[in-house]
């Protein structure tokens, strides 16, 4: 008797054990192009649910924890204080010592006091310290102004909202709403490993409200509109991050939720069939090419304007090689080729 579909898709997915684990960043790369799928597994990098490789350092800091803003705010708020009265006391200094050195300088040079000269060298050093600390004070409160406008504010402010759980197109999402709607959010302090497929995985946060568990990957920031678009890769990614918490934690995640970089804005991605099957696909086809390494590496893509805009392409300055470049002992195109023309 021929076993139903679902058995048959889960038997196909089941590991046998000498199959490499695979991990969900590995997945991702894969998914985009089999060669940067082999860099990462070769480069040992574990999955940290953030497009790390792309993200570079925002000079904003952005915040996404109430308690990470009111730990800063409180921050500023004792410098401005301590400033402040830095202030306060080189002015009540400075006058006490103007008003002494006048009192001693008036006295014939007989009857001056010994201390008088460094009474004088004090209240000097107190007239100095009134701008400075004066600068400090203001630089101080206002950078407790900005924090406080800039992320207190409208973290506090956002109108709690919930995206529908059956949904079954992306939702705009806001950080802030989700949490002021009695989101958790939580860090994994370990990757999320399913022996069975041998899949290993760690969202970047996970949004827990009763029983739903909500896989939340931060995605690189990008500028404009086209920094916003997703890709197979992001699908299949994020359908094995609600794969792995449903197995790991038997919980639900209809769906999971992509941040754009340094924002507090995003996206859900519905767990749907179509993206489940993005991602059994591509846990096979990545666990194929990761077995038969050593003996065969993956093609180049059929499309090398693919490799234009890969970090993997970026060259050296020096020398002139990329990693791929390096890696597979060719030279893959890069968009920096057009400008140098
Ligand atoms: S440079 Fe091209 S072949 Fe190499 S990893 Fe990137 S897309 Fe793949």
């Amino acid at each position: 008797m021929s076993n139903p579909p679902k058995q048959q898709q889960r038997s196909r997915m089941v590991a046998a054990e000498d199959d490499p684990w695979i991990s969900v960043s590995l997945l991702a790369e894969h998914t985009f192009c089999p060669r940067a799928g082999v860099i990462q597994h070769e480069s040992q990098e574990e999955d940290t649910g953030e497009e790390q490789f792309h993200s570079g350092r925002g000079r904003v800091r952005t915040y996404y924890a109430l308690e990470e803003i009111q730990k800063a705010l409180s921050m500023w708020r004792k410098r401005t204080l301590w400033a402040v009265g830095a202030l306060f006391g080189s002015v009540v200094f400075y006058g006490l010592g103007a008003i002494l050195v006048r009192l001693s300088l008036g006295s014939s040079p007989s009857q001056r006091p010994p201390y008088a000269a460094q009474l004088s060298a004090c209240s000097s050093t107190c007239c100095c310290l009134v701008p400075v600390s004066l600068l400090l004070s203001v630089i101080c409160g206002f950078l407790w102004l900005n924090v406080y406008l800039s992320h207190y504010r409208p973290a506090v402010r956002a109108i709690a909202s919930i995206p529908d759980p059956n949904h079954t197109s992306s939702q705009p999402v806001n950080w802030w709403a989700l949490l002021n709607a009695g989101f958790e959010s939580r860090r994994l302090s370990e990757a999320l490993r399913y022996p069975r497929w041998r899949l290993v995985g760690c969202p970047w946060r996970i949004l827990v409200k009763g029983d739903l568990r909500i896989p939340v990957f931060r995605k690189r920031p990008s500028r404009g509109t086209t920094g916003e678009r997703l890709y197979q890769q992001h699908y299949a990614r994020m359908a094995a991050y609600c794969h792995l918490l449903e197995v790991c934690e038997g919980a639900e995640s209809p769906y999971s939720i992509i941040m754009y970089g340094h924002s507090h804005n995003g996206i859900t991605v519905p767990n749907q069939p179509g993206t489940r099957k993005t991602f059994h696909d591509s846990l096979l086809a990545t666990r194929k090419t990761i077995s038969a390494l050593g003996r065969v590496d993956p093609p180049s893509p059929h499309h090398l304007n693919k490799c234009s805009a890969c970090p993997h392409s970026w060259r050296d300055r020096d020398t002139g090689q990329s990693v791929c470049g390096e890696r597979f002992t060719w030279r893959p195109p890069n968009i920096r080729d057009e400008w140098d023309r």
